[in-house]
């Protein structure tokens, strides 16, 4: 058995800046919501080859939260997590409390905006999202001082958004891109997919295989058809699609049917009362 060591679990924004100021190497930054799966640990991964320590912070960030979404019920498993990061030799670990990152007596009032990538797909659904990302990302970065932060493919969109952010407002940093991990049968691994009981898991393959089939059509089918098509399909499998969109990876803006080069399909439904998302890249 290969031993492993327990990462520094750190809870406060203090207890965090004396870890780094400690740090004498490239420091990494995963950030996470927690009940951590292989996605996330493919973060962790990306960034052991290139950093000498690697962070990973787990929040269930509220401000990114609507009321009536799911942040109550966001499964919390910080015990499980730290074991999983144990495993892969991560030196620390930033848990803290809500109150802690918002002091219940200093209500933030200055905000990042996020910029117009913020308000389509993902954020026409959920308009104050992406603000509440920027905001707990840019708090994180700057407690952590970090030369590397993963951020998964999974969450394109949010992707996008940080990278802008990043250039946009100077932070030291360089953002690491990781692709998507699937689970055997193609479904995206999500925290959320814990919400599935085993017919709506079935039937949440229908996004996967939606966004192959959208992908086998690149060429043969201008954007507009396509994604009609996809939507079609994916409508065939889950209760409620909330969108289709295809996008260009360099700007994350809808393509129109005159596009050629590299693309995100992208795409987010409901399977019972559970919403997913996915996305693939491919060049048309
Ligand atoms: P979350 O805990 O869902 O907020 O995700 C934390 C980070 O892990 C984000 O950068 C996500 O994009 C990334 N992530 C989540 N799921 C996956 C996955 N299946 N593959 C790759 N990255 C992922």
């Amino acid at each position: 058995m290969s031993e492993t060591k327990a990462p520094q679990l750190l809870r406060t924004r203090d207890q965090l800046r004396q870890w780094r100021s400690a740090q004498v190497g490239t420091v990494g930054l995963v950030m996470t919501m927690g009940a951590l799966h292989e996605g996330h640990l493919d973060l962790v991964r990306a960034l052991q080859g290139r950093a000498e320590v690697v962070v990973v912070s787990i929040f269930v960030n509220p401000t990114q939260f609507a009321p009536g979404e799911d942040f109550d019920a966001y499964p919390r498993t910080l015990e499980a997590d730290i074991e999983k990061l144990a495993v892969l030799g991560v030196d620390a670990v930033f848990a803290p409390e809500a109150a802690e990152l918002y002091p219940p007596d200093q209500t933030p009032q200055v905000a990042v905006d996020p910029g117009p990538v913020a308000r389509i797909l993902e954020g026409k659904t959920r308009p104050t999202h992406f603000a509440g990302v920027c905001q707990v990302v840019a708090k994180v970065f700057h407690l952590t001082s970090p030369q590397l932060a993963a951020f998964g493919e999974k969450d394109a969109q949010q992707l996008a958004i940080i990278s802008q952010m990043v250039r946009d407002l100077d932070f030291p940093l360089e953002i690491v891109p990781v692709p998507i991990r699937r689970e055997e049968d193609g479904l995206a691994m999500s925290s959320r997919n814990r919400y599935l009981d085993t017919e709506q898991r079935q039937r949440a393959l229908a996004l996967w295989r939606s966004l192959q089939w959208g992908r086998g059509q690149a060429g043969s089918l201008p954007p507009s058809e396509l994604v009609r098509q996809v939507k079609q399909k994916l409508e065939k499998g889950v209760d409620q699609v909330d969108y289709v969109a295809m996008v260009s990876q360099s700007q994350y803006e809808p393509v129109g049917d005159d596009f050629h080069g590299p693309v995100v399909l992208a795409l987010a439904a409901k399977v019972g009362t559970t919403r997913l998302i996915d996305n693939i890249r491919f060049t048309i």
